[in-house]
């Protein structure tokens, strides 16, 4: 860093305002309105807002003209007209296409023959059809009446001239372009779009695209709220990463200020790694910070500012942390700039499964994935309290637990913010224990168009959720313990079981550790107990390999058993790093991290479906995956059939 111009750390969040307070100081401030209308021509009005109320200023159609192939009549010609007592009329000598005006009326006893689309000559009243008629000497003859007004489309009736069209504030989609064509209008007023600046900051970033260097993280902030604000409405500048260097960043966010509607800064907002960009904000104009520090959890370090009429906002580095802060107090400010109202359809509601706790004054917010319950839909909270940035490939949005409240119960209603505007829940809700399998079978779905989604909670948690009829297949791997049967003995009536694969499980360890090499199980387990260095790595309760590697142990808990990662992945790639010498996982995943396998069980990985379904067709689809991906499944190791 070249200069240091943070005051003391203490100076942060001497204030740590509610979100409702904050929020009024930042919408007080800002006081948020469109910023200016422009004239955009059709090609290039597609998700603009419109500006204005738009009027028709002709008739659509512009004239009466037919609405089928045939010919143009006098409707009291054929007013006696019958199969017994067929009418003759003469033709006129001339044949209205669409696109050619009529010159000759039609006089009483005469008939024109028109096309579609043909503007309908003086002295018609009404279109016969042609297959209603027969060609007959120098005209045709029509064995039926037909009542006035037959087969025409009046002037105007589609649009009337001075009809407003499209209203103030619509989002323009292809509909509206048609609308906006058929009166001959080829632009129209829209809001002009904010151009809203974003950049991270932080030295360990690096864009993506770039390779990865050591201690380094990739820039996910900058990409993600880049579309989250394409998604309010506003023009996103992606200015990349800034390093925490006071000149630097003061260069950057006075550069971004002047040239752009709105500021968005994230990273850089927490104590220790000072306030730089809070301290240059200061500078950028009056009346400058609003909000710094908000009873938000997780998202407390952000901080709102307005610089001479521009929004200013540093979102917290952490992206989970980042997206709930920008969601719920950047993007609703955002979208009155853009012409939009301030909440989106981006919300829908939903229900908790289980207890959602929080701390009574501070706004919470819980990632949430969602599935089609047996009432509406249900969220479920994933990864609580992670900034891991691949939480969001399991949720769709997320909760917030207001300030007055405790906690959300089972069963209460929940409003959930999308992380997009177009997410829907998936057709097949897939919660329990995970398998790295179960990619291979998701393939197959997937070509099928079955969107699935699967929650890794174990097996456990898989039952608890197929029982509330929260998902569809609840994938398991339970054993009872006195018969040693899988799986079977724990489906509840009316439910019944998709046999699946079988996989191994067993002791993984770094290829080479004497403490395994030509040992079964059990003796290598007598060399890890009796081996004060020796650290392992558990398992989470619930979890099928949990209740395999607790027999094994049989009452013991050496070192690091506490330790318990949710997955076979991360009991691999513990032992793999060295942060733990031993685990159990499944074979599979054991080879393709290169590591030693001692074999203690082979176990039974089934799937629990209710035998009425939500949704039959897409669980037999599953089910038909599932023998698709049979080769796919043997190639990764598991045994089927
Ligand atoms: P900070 O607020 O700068 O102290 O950052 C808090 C945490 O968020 C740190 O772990 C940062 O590495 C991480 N972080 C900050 N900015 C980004 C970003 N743009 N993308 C991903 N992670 C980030
Ligand atoms: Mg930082």
């Amino acid at each position: 860093m070249t200069e240091l111009i943070a005051p003391a750390p203490q100076s942060q969040f001497l204030t740590v305002l509610s979100r409702d307070a904050a929020e009024a100081a930042f919408w007080k401030a800002l006081a948020p309105a469109p910023l200016g209308v422009e004239d955009v021509a059709l090609d290039a009005l597609v998700g603009r807002v419109l500006a204005s109320d738009i009027a028709a200023t002709v008739d659509a159609p512009p004239f009466d003209r037919a609405t089928v192939d045939g010919f143009a009549v006098r409707a009291a010609d054929l007013f006696d007209s019958s199969a017994a007592n067929p009418v003759h009329l003469r033709l006129n000598p001339e044949v209205i296409a669409c696109g050619s005006a009529p010159s000759l009326q039609v006089a009483p006893g005469t008939a024109t023959a028109i096309a579609t689309g043909g503007p309908i000559p003086r002295g018609a009243d009404a279109v016969v059809m042609i297959e209603h008629t027969d060609p007959e000497g120098n005209g045709i003859a029509v064995a039926r009446a037909v009542a006035p007004g037959a087969h025409i489309g009046f002037a105007g009736s589609d649009i009337a001239c001075g009809q407003t069209l499209l209203r103030k504030g619509m989002v323009i989609s292809a509909r509206e372009i048609a609308m906006l064509a058929a009166v001959g209008l080829d632009r129209a007023p829209v809001w002009r779009k904010p151009r809203v600046a974003v950049l991270s900051t932080g030295d360990e970033l690096v864009q993506p695209g770039q390779p990865l260097r050591p201690a380094g993280i990739y820039d996910s902030n900058g990409p993600v709220i880049a579309a989250a604000v394409a998604e309010a409405g506003c023009e996103a500048l992606r200015l990349g990463a800034i390093a925490d260097d006071a000149e630097a960043l003061r260069c950057a966010i006075r550069a971004a200020h002047s040239a752009h509607d709105a500021v968005i800064l994230s990273g850089g907002t927490s104590k220790g790694a000072g306030d730089l960009t809070t301290t240059l904000i200061a500078e950028l104009g009056a009346p400058g910070i609003v909000a710094h520090g908000v009873a938000l959890k997780p998202g407390k370090p952000l901080c709102l500012a307005v610089c001479e009429g521009k929004p200013v906002v540093v979102l917290p580095g952490f992206p989970t942390s980042a997206m709930f802060t920008f969601h719920e107090l950047v993007a609703p400010a955002l979208r009155v700039l853009a012409g939009l109202p301030p909440k989106g359809a981006a919300r829908v509601a939903a229900t908790v499964p289980q207890r959602l706790t929080s701390e009574l004054g501070r706004t919470e917010f819980a990632m949430v994935a969602l599935t089609k319950g047996p009432v509406g839909l249900v969220a479920h909270p994933v990864a609580k309290g992670s900034g891991a940035v691949t939480a969001f490939a399991q949720a769709d949005g997320f909760v917030t637990v207001p300030a007055l409240a405790e906690s959300l119960a089972p069963g209460n209603p929940a409003e959930v913010t999308l992380f997009g505007a177009t997410i829907t829940p998936p057709r097949l809700a897939i919660i329990g224990s995970h398998c790295i399998g179960l990619d291979a079978v998701m393939g197959c779905l997937a070509d099928q168009g079955i969107s699935a989604r699967i929650l890794a909670t174990g097996s456990q948690g898989g039952l608890s959720a197929l029982r509330r009829r929260d998902c569809d297949i609840a994938p398991i791997h339970l054993m009872q313990a006195d018969s040693g049967v899988y799986n079977r003995p724990f489906l509840l009536d009316g439910m019944r079981l998709i046999q699946g694969w079988r996989r191994m499980q067993g002791l993984v360890y770094r290829p080479g550790d004497a403490r395994f090499e030509g040992r079964d199980p059990a003796g290598a387990l007598a060399a890890l107990l009796a081996d004060p260095d020796a650290l392992m790595v558990g398992r989470n309760q619930g979890s099928g390999t949990r209740v395999l590697l607790d027999r094994l142990l049989n009452g013991a808990r050496p070192a690091g058993y506490w330790n318990q990662p949710a997955s076979h992945n991360a009991v691999a790639a513990a032992v793999a790093q060295g942060r733990a010498d031993w685990g159990m996982a499944i074979q599979p995943v054991a080879e393709t991290q290169g590591l030693g396998f001692l074999p203690v069980a082979e176990e039974h990985y089934d799937f629990a479906v209710w035998q009425d379904p939500r949704d039959p067709d897409a669980v037999a689809a599953f089910e038909a995956a599932l023998i698709q991906s049979a080769a796919a499944l043997r190639a990764c190791g598991f045994s089927v059939g």
